[in-house]
């Protein structure tokens, strides 16, 4: 279990087959576990989770599945559909993000249709890359489930096509933005988000004579800011495309209807492209947390207790002290605000992204 941002991910299945290049299990040690096995039971898993200390009812968004499988994969499915009939079955609330490449069988949306409490959302990952050596697994089977998924009627889940990597030379040329903008129309909304080129990830590039996308490597995800540019005008210029975001959590709130629950309205340049309706919403539910609260918010929490508050403006809260990025996604999310740690600082305009690619502030 790990708090990521996007949510609380349960991970007892690893091991994945797809060997996308870029792949974030590199980072966990886990590329070589390409055959997807089960570490507990499901009941176990649900339970771990349902009593884990970050964990609130109705609240906590989780994840499923999103760290080192796909959920859709055989010998993965199974289980996806376990976990997810036993938090539903709890009748509980809670945000649950599917993000998936895989292919989805009529038979398995409606079985998701079938949960009647959980707010599930299947995020579609396509990225338009032909190079086979980057992505043996084709984007375009991920488009084709995204398709059936958003075509059944009525539903409850929400789908979003999720737009990624996209990297410089590699998949961004004009005929992959508009094909992006196009496939997009087949979902509630759209998010794109650069690539995580981190140290592994970077010797895996080097080590198989792929042709590297960045000099550097960063601890975010790289999205330079002319490509930023181009991705928001051709979406622009494609009528009937989803709604585009620059933040998952933004899509998948606004696919529910509900304000972002990582609380990104503080963060005002990035509300830009964002429809009037949501921007109200989420105005709306944009409260401001006193450093008394946040303190009060981790008193259970031992790795916390180390926790100082620098500075809360109506943007976010900055905070030092705590050992690892857990804890203060476990803020962000209860509070719907930015808990932002001081030694890694959110620059303007930059919308949390890595420096490179884009002009260095005067
Ligand atoms: S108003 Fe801002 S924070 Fe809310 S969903 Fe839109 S972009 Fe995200």
């Amino acid at each position: 279990m790990e708090y990521r941002k996007s949510g609380l991910s349960l991970n007892h299945v690893q091991g994945c087959p797809l060997d996308c290049a870029y792949c974030i299990r590199h980072t966990y040690g886990l590329w070589d576990s390409r055959k997807p096995t089960a570490l507990m039971s499901d009941a176990e898993a649900v339970e771990l989770l349902v009593r884990h200390r970050y964990f609130r009812p109705h609240t906590t968004p989780l994840q499923i599945f999103n760290r080192a499988t796909d959920p859709l994969l055989p010998g993965v499915k199974d289980h996806l559909f376990v976990c997810l009939e036993d938090l539903d079955g709890r009748g509980l609330t809670n945000h649950i993000l599917i993000i998936t490449r895989f292919i989805l069988k009529p038979e398995d949306r409606e079985r998701l249709n079938a949960l009647a409490n959980l707010k599930v959302t299947l995020l579609f990952t396509y990225s338009g890359i032909t190079d086979k050596r980057i992505e043996p697994f084709a984007s375009s089977i991920a488009a084709v489930s995204m398709k059936l998924a958003s075509e059944l009627r009525p539903r409850r889940y929400r789908t979003v096509f999720y737009w990624r990597p996209l990297v410089p030379g590699l998949n961004d040329s004009p005929e992959h933005l508009a094909t992006a903008a196009e496939l997009s129309k087949h979902a509630d909304a759209a998010v794109f988000t650069g690539l995580f080129y981190r140290g592994e990830i970077a010797d895996y590039y080097k080590a198989n004579g792929l042709p590297e996308p960045y000099e550097g490597t960063a601890r975010r995800k790289i999205v330079p800011e002319t490509l930023e540019q181009r991705v928001l005008e051709a979406f622009a210029h494609a009528e009937g495309s989803a709604v585009l975001f620059r933040k998952t959590s933004c899509a998948v709130a606004y696919a529910h209807g509900l304000p972002d629950y990582n609380g990104h309205y503080g963060i005002r340049e990035l509300c830009d492209i964002c429809p009037v309706r949501q921007l109200q919403l989420c105005a709306g539910a944009h409260n401001i947390p006193t450093a008394r609260q946040l303190q009060e918010a981790v008193v259970d929490l031992p790795e916390a207790a180390g926790l100082m508050v620098l500075d809360v403006t109506e943007r976010a809260a900055q905070v030092e002290g705590l050992p690892d990025e857990q804890p203060r996604y476990f803020l962000q999310h209860r509070f719907a605000f930015q808990i932002h740690d001081a030694g890694h600082p959110h620059l303007l305009n930059r919308h949390g992204r890595a420096e490179i690619g884009w002009e260095q502030p005067a």
